[in-house]
C-alpha cells in the first residue's frame, strides 16, 4: 500500500463510526481493512456541474449523465416484466428500465430520491436509458449540488457491498468521518525537496480533495500528487532492485574481442544493419564494466536478434567464459543450436545442445560438456537452469523471447552461484515510457531497423468461406517453390480437443486437397527427435507444407516459407499473430498471410484481424494491443510482480511517469541505503510489504 501508516490509520474500519462488523466484513472483500485503506479507497469518477446533461438537451445514442428527483418508480408488466423508473430534472423526464431481476431494483428505490443517471440514451416517445449506471445523492447538500457547485466523488461498489448499505452514497458518508477524524494522522513521506520540484501539495491535503474537492484544481493537484506517489514509490522498487544487483554482485569485465568473433562477422554471408552494429556496441561496452550486465535487447520479428545474440556471447568466450542462450520451445532451442554450429563449426567452437527430451546417455556427455568447459556455447530450454546442470565458468546468457520465461526461472539461473551478465531479448515491442516501468531495472538496445530488402507481408483477413480460394493461391505458389505454414490454435485449457482438431485437418489436407504435396506435421507433444525431424526436412525444402500448431510461434527460420495460413485467427492473441506472421516474410521474395476467420467474432477480434491486415509495424500493434488489454494483461503485471495502480495510469499518464523516475532513480543514487534513509521515515512500511516482490522479480 502506497501512503504512511500510523498506529491510528492501521486501526480497523469495523471501529468507524457507521460501519460496524457486518460492514467491515464485505469492505474487507473490496481490500478495505483499516482506516488507511478507507482513506486510499478513492472515487471512480466526479459529478459536477460541467458533467450533467439537461433532458432538454438529449439527443438519442448521446452518452449522458443527468440529475433529478424520481417521480415514479415501480414493475412494469408487459411482453417483457421490467423495473423502470422515471427522473425529472425540471427540464423533462428521462426514464430508465432494467430487464433483469425486477425485484431487486425495486428495493432499491424510492420516489422523491435524487438520483444521476449515466449511460447511453435512447428514445422510444420519451428519453431512456437502459441498465444506467446510477448514483443516489443523499439530503445533505449533496443533491442540489447544481447550485452550490459543489463535485460529488462517485465510488466503486458492488452488490454485495450495496446490500449492505456501502453503495456510492454510503462510501461518500463514512470517508467523510474517517476524513474528519484521522486525516491528521496522515504523515507525507515524500522528501520535501521533491515535493518542491515537482510542485505537489501534501498528502493529507491531497487525500481530502481527491475525497471532497474543493474545487476543480484541487481536484487535479490532489490527483496529480496521488499519482506521483504511486509511480514514485514504483520506480524507486524498480531503481532499488538495480542497485542492488549493482551493489550486491560484482560481474565480471569483458574486455577482449578477439580474433575469432572478427572472423565470424566476416563469415556472415550478409553485412550487419547499422542497427544491429550500434546494439552490439551498446551490449559490449556494458560487458566491458564491472557489474553484471542486466539488459533487454528490442527489436521486431525478423530484425536479427540472434545473430547479435551470438556476437556478444562470442565476446564471452573470448575472455575465457561460456555462453548461454536460452530458447522458450525445444523447436525454438534446435534451431538456434543449428543455425549457431553452422555459423561456428569453421571456427572450431564447441556448441552444445541441453533440452528437456535427450536420451540419458547424450544428456550425461552435454553435462560433462559443460561443467569441464569443453562446451563453450551451449543451447536449450529451461533445462538449462535445472538441477545438475553446472557450468565450468558461465560469462553471459541470452534469454530469447522472455516474456514466455517466468521470473523464477531467470532468478534461479543466477542463483546458480555464479554472476553472468544477463541479454533479455524479445520481439514485443513496447513503447518506450512504458517499458521504462516494466523492465525498469534493465538498460535497454533496440535494433530499430529491419535487414534490408526485406518487402511487407500481405495480410489479408479472410472467412472461413474463402478458404478454397486461399488454397488455390496457396497451389500456385507452391509450383513456384514456395513453403507454407499452416497453423492451428491451441490453447491450454482446451488442449486436448485442440490438438486432435489440428492431427484431423493435418490428415485432412494431407489425402484431400494437397495430396500431391509433401505436407508435415508439428505440435508441442511429438518427441524432440521428430519434432527436429520434421524442422530439418522443412528447412531442407523436402516438406512443403508445414501443419503445425502455435509451436513455430517464436523464432522459427526458413527464408523460403513465404505463406502463412492462420485458422480460427480470431482465437490468437495480437501479440501471438504478429510473432507468427513473422515467420514469413524473411527472405527477398514476395510473402503472404491469411488470417482465415471462422464467424462469429467479437468486436475485439475485428480489431485485432485488421490491425494485422492494415500494418506490419509491431510498434504499432503494440500499441492497439495495448488499448484492447490494458496495461495490466499486457504487460502480465502480476507475473512481474509490480503492484497494481489505484489512481495512475502508466499509459495516460507518462509525463509524470518519466518525473518520478527521475526523481526516484536520482534518490535511489544518492542514497546507499534506500530503506534506512533519513529521507524516508515512513518507507519501511513499503518496503516491507514489496520485498518478496523485489526478490522475486529482481532479474524479471
Ligand atoms: P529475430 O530478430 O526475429 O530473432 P532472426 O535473428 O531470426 O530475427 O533473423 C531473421 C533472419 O534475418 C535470419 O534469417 C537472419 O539470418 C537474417 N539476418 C539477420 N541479420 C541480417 C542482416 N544484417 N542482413 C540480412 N539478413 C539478416
Ligand atoms: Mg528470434
Amino acid at each position: 500500500m502506497v501512503g504512511t501508516s500510523s498506529q491510528n490509520l492501521s486501526t480497523s474500519v469495523k471501529f468507524l463510526k457507521g460501519i460496524g462488523e457486518k460492514r467491515a466484513e464485505r469492505l474487507c472483500e473490496v481490500g478495505v481493512e483499516s482506516i488507511h485503506d478507507l482513506l486510499y479507497y478513492f472515487p471512480r469518477r466526479y459529478l459536477d456541474r460541467s458533467h450533467i446533461n439537461k433532458v432538454k438537451d438529449l439527443k438519442e445514442n448521446m452518452t449522458a449523465t443527468v440529475v433529478g428527483k424520481v417521480q415514479f418508480c415501480g414493475i412494469k408488466q408487459g411482453r417483457r416484466k421490467r423495473f423502470v423508473l422515471v427522473l425529472f430534472d425540471g427540464t423533462g423526464f428521462l426514464s430508465g428500465v432494467w430487464f433483469h431481476r425486477a425485484e431487486y431494483w425495486n428495493k432499491i428505490f424510492e420516489k422523491g430520491e435524487t438520483i444521476a443517471f449515466s449511460g447511453k440514451v435512447g428514445y422510444f416517445g420519451e428519453y431512456q436509458m437502459v441498465h444506467p449506471e446510477f448514483d443516489k445523492l443523499s439530503d445533505d447538500g449533496e443533491n442540489d449540488f447544481l447550485n452550490t457547485g459543489r463535485i460529488i466523488p462517485l465510488y466503486p461498489s458492488s452488490e454485495s457491498l450495496g446490500k449492505v448499505g456501502m453503495d456510492s452514497r454510503g462510501f461518500r458518508r463514512v470517508i467523510k468521518v474517517a476524513l474528519k477524524s484521522y486525516s491528521h494522522e496522515l504523515r507525507d513521506s515524500l522528501p520535501r525537496d521533491i515535493l518542491k520540484r515537482q510542485e505537489l501539495i501534501d498528502l493529507r491535503q491531497a487525500i481530502e480533495n481527491v475525497h471532497f474537492p474543493k474545487d476543480k484544481d484541487f481536484l487535479r493537484t490532489a490527483r496529480k500528487r496521488l499519482k506521483f506517489d504511486e509511480l514514485f514509490y514504483l520506480e524507486l522498487m524498480l531503481a532499488y532492485r538495480k542497485k542492488s544487483v549493482e551493489i550486491k554482485r560484482k560481474g565480471i569485465e569483458f574486455l577482449k574481442v578477439g580474433e575469432r568473433t572478427k572472423k565470424l562477422i566476416e563469415s556472415l554471408p550478409f553485412e550487419l544493419t547499422a542497427a544491429q552494429k550500434k546494439v552490439i556496441r551498446e551490449i559490449r561496452d556494458d560487458m566491458k564494466k564491472d557489474s553484471p550486465m542486466n539488459r533487454l535487447l528490442q527489436g521486431d520479428v525478423g530484425s536479427g536478434k540472434t545473430i547479435v545474440a551470438l556476437i556478444c556471447m562470442m565476446m564471452s568466450i573470448e575472455n575465457g567464459y561460456q555462453g548461454a542462450l536460452m530458447a522458450p520451445t525445444e523447436i525454438l532451442a534446435e534451431q538456434h543450436y543449428l543455425t549457431i554450429q553452422n555459423l561456428l563449426e569453421e571456427l572450431g567452437i564447441k556448441v552444445v545442445l541441453l533440452v528437456g527430451a535427450q536420451r540419458k546417455s547424450e544428456r550425461e556427455e552435454v553435462l560433462r560438456c559443460i561443467k569441464e568447459g569443453e562446451a563453450e556455447i551451449v543451447v536449450g530450454t529451461h533445462a538449462l537452469i535445472q538441477e545438475g546442470v553446472e557450468f565450468k565458468q558461465l560469462g553471459l546468457v541470452v534469454v530469447d523471447e522472455q516474456h514466455r520465461f517466468g521470473v523464477m526461472q531467470r532468478a534461479t539461473l543466477i542463483e546458480k552461484g555464479l554472476t553472468p551478465d544477463v541479454l533479455v531479448m524479445t520481439a514485443t515491442p513496447i513503447p518506450r515510457t512504458l517499458s521504462l516501468t516494466l523492465y525498469g531495472d534493465l538498460d535497454f538496445s533496440i535494433i530499430d531497423e529491419l535487414p534490408p530488402g526485406r518487402k511487407p507481408i500481405k495480410t489479408h483477413w479472410r472467412s472461413d468461406k474463402k478458404r478454397s480460394e486461399i488454397y488455390k493461391f496457396t497451389k500456385e505458389k507452391i509450383e513456384e517453390g514456395a513453403q507454407v505454414y499452416i497453423v492451428f490454435p491451441l490453447i491450454e485449457e482446451s488442449e486436448r480437443i485442440d490438438l486432435k482438431a489440428a492431427i484431423e485437418n493435418y490428415e485432412n489436407l494431407k489425402e484431400g486437397i494437397f495430396s500431391n504435396y509433401s505436407v508435415g506435421l508439428l505440435h508441442g507433444r511429438m518427441k524432440s527427435a521428430e519434432k527436429e525431424e520434421v524442422m530439418s526436412q522443412f528447412k531442407a525444402g523436402e516438406i512443403q507444407i508445414l501443419v503445425s500448431t502455435t509451436v513455430i510461434e517464436v523464432g522459427v527460420d526458413v527464408p523460403n516459407a513465404t505463406i502463412m495460413i492462420v485458422e480460427n485467427a480470431e482465437r490468437f492473441g495480437l501479440p501471438q499473430m504478429h510473432q507468427l506472421r513473422g515467420r514469413v516474410g524473411r527472405g527477398e521474395k514476395e510473402s503472404y498471410c491469411f488470417l482465415i476467420a471462422t464467424y462469429p467474432i467479437s468486436e475485439e477480434a475485428k480489431t485485432r484481424l485488421s490491425t494485422l491486415a492494415e500494418t506490419n509495424d509491431g510498434f504499432k500493434i503494440a500499441e492497439v494491443d495495448l488499448q484492447i488489454r490494458g496495461p495490466g494483461e499486457f504487460f502480465g503485471t502480476r507475473q512481474h510482480g509490480l503492484p497494481e495502480l489505484r489512481i495512475a495510469d502508466i499509459v495516460k499518464d507518462t509525463e509524470l511517469l518519466l518525473k518520478a523516475r527521475d526523481e526516484a532513480f536520482d534518490l535511489a543514487r544518492k542514497n546507499k541505503q534506500i530503506l534506512n534513509t533519513e529521507n524516508m521515515p515512513a518507507r519501511v512500511q513499503f518496503f516491507k510489504n514489496y520485498r518478496d516482490k523485489m526478490e522475486l522479480s529482481r532479474v524479471g
